[in-house]
């Protein structure tokens, strides 16, 4: 391998590594933005009990609390119990 294909070599493989290092640093801000708690949806009480929905996707959430949405996987965030029992007088 002559110097002007070593270099050739050389560079390619660096802009493989930025490619790849790009595309990491997108799954992981993806991945962080999952984390992220995001409060539900929790419509007026109107005489019966509707669940929350998840903010990302609007998938009803079925067990009051849990932590992930079941559908798109989003951390999920609910008002403190405080404001719940607020919110329900
Ligand atoms: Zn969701």
């Amino acid at each position: 391998m002559n110097k002007y294909e070593e270099s050739y070599k050389n560079i390619s493989t660096y802009k493989n590594l930025l490619n790849m290092c790009g595309k990491s640093m997108m799954e992981l801000k993806e991945l962080v933005e999952k984390e992220t708690p995001k409060m539900v949806i929790i419509a007026k009480y109107s005489g019966t009990y509707i669940p929350p929905k998840c903010s990302v996707c609007g998938n009803s959430i079925l067990n009051y609390g849990q932590h992930y949405c079941e559908d798109c996987g989003h951390k999920l965030d609910y008002p403190n119990e405080d404001e719940n029992q607020m919110r329900l007088l």
